[in-house]
C-alpha cells in the first residue's frame, strides 16, 4: 500500500513539526487535535517555520503554500479513517495514548501502521492495546522536528521487520536519519 495520506494526533510541539516536514516532503496530512484552537496555533507555528525556510532559501514560498495546502485540521479523530499511516504526538499520558491507540485501531484499515512519538511509554503495551501489534512502532523525532535530522525507530516485541522497513524507508522520504532504538 502506498503512503499518500498521514494522520498526525497532536497539533503541540511535535505534531506541528511532524505535520510540518510530511507535508513538505509532499504527503497530505490530517492534523488532530482535541480542539480548533489547538489546530489553529499549531498551523501557525508551520506558517511561521515555513516562513523562515522560505527567508533562508531553503524552500521557494510556492512550496510553502503547497504545503500549507496540504494540511487539514480536524478535530473528529474518525477523519483518519482515510490515512494511510498516523504518527501520534499527544500528550506524553499513557490513559490518554491508550485512549487514542485503541480508538484508531477501530477506525483505521488493517494494514494500516500506527507510530508513537513517545519518548517514555513503551510501544510493545501501545501494541498490546490493538489488534495489529505487528503494525505499531515508535517513531522519536526531536525537538525542532523541521531541523533535527534523527528519528528513533523503536520496536515493541511484536513490531513486524516489514513495519519496521516500512517506518525506516518513510523516515528516509522525510529527509531523515533514522535509527533503530530498543
Ligand atoms: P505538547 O503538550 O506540546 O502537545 C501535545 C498535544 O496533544 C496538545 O496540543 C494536546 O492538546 C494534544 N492532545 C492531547 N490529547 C489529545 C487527543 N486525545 N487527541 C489529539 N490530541 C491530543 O507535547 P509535545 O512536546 O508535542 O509532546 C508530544 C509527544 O512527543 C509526547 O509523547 C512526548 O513524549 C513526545 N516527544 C516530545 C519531545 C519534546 O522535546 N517536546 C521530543 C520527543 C518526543
Amino acid at each position: 500500500m502506498a503512503i499518500h495520506r498521514v494522520g498526525v494526533i497532536g497539533a503541540g510541539t511535535m505534531g506541528n513539526g511532524i505535520a510540518h516536514v510530511f507535508a513538505r516532503s509532499g504527503f497530505d496530512v490530517l492534523l488532530c487535535d482535541v480542539e480548533q484552537r489547538f489546530l489553529d496555533r499549531g498551523l501557525e507555528t508551520i506558517t511561521k517555520n515555513l516562513d523562515r525556510e522560505v527567508t533562508k532559501n531553503k524552500i521557494t514560498a510556492d512550496d510553502k503554500n503547497s504545503a500549507l495546502k496540504r494540511i487539514t485540521s480536524v478535530v473528529d479523530r474518525g477523519k483518519l479513517a482515510e490515512a494511510d499511516l498516523v504518527v501520534e504526538a499527544a500528550t506524553e499520558k499513557f490513559a490518554i495514548k491508550a485512549d487514542i491507540f485503541r480508538d484508531l485501531d477501530r477506525i483505521l484499515r488493517p494494514e494500516v501502521i500506527l507510530a508513537s512519538n513517545t519518548s517514555s511509554i513503551s510501544i510493545t503495551k501501545l501494541g498490546a492495546l490493538t489488534n495489529r501489534p505487528e503494525k505499531v512502532i515508535g517513531m522519536h523525532f526531536f525537538n525542532p522536528v523541521p531541523l533535527m535530522k534523527l528519528v528513533e525507530v523503536i520496536r515493541g516485541i511484536a513490531t513486524s521487520d516489514g513495519t519496521y522497513a516500512r517506518v525506516k524507508e518513510i523516515s528516509e522520504k522525510l529527509g531523515k536519519v533514522p535509527v533503530e532504538c530498543n
